[in-house]
């Protein structure tokens, strides 16, 4: 898995302080998309042990404490993404305690593959959907249209 940006301490992708990590590689390509820098999966950089590590070290970190973990992009459900972000949150889930893990992804919750749908038991909200320009909403919270769906488990 490729990715572009990491947030330490975030303030702005989901409730709380967060630490937020935008990925590599989103095959939905929604006109009006704010992030088609991020579409190809080879774009950004590779996201190494080195920057998984330093995740779960931020939400371990008292000093500043965050209410959990953001993941966005491109697309964290990518197909091609699925392996590196299942093994993130299960760490997340036994190193760190007390964390919310927010996760927005363009496949509806219906979407999801066999392979793809692991991933809901280790997050605690999916905002799904694709961006759709006809729908946008600046007044909806932590979504850009009102076809995305935020789904709390
Ligand atoms: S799902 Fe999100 S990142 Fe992917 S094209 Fe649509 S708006 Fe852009």
């Amino acid at each position: 898995m490729n990715f572009h940006r990491y947030y330490p301490i975030d303030v702005v992708n989901g409730p709380g302080t967060r630490c937020t990590l935008f990925v590599a590689g989103c095959e939905h390509h929604c006109p009006g998309c704010y992030n088609q820098s991020t579409w190809r999966l080879d774009s950004g950089r590779p996201f190494t042990a080195a920057d998984e590590d330093r995740i779960l070290r931020d939400l371990n970190d008292r000093r500043i404490p965050r209410q959990g973990l953001s993941l966005s992009g491109g697309d964290p459900l990518h197909p091609q993404n699925v392996p590196a972000v299942l093994h993130l949150l299960e760490r997340v889930r036994q190193e760190c305690e007390g964390k919310d893990v927010w996760l927005w992804t363009g496949y509806t919750r219906a979407e999801l593959s066999p392979e793809q749908r692991p991933v809901l038991a280790l997050i605690d909200v999916l905002v799904d959907g694709r961006f759709i320009r006809e729908r946008y909403n600046p007044s909806l919270p932590w979504r850009g249209s009102d076809n995305q769906v935020i789904h709390y488990f």
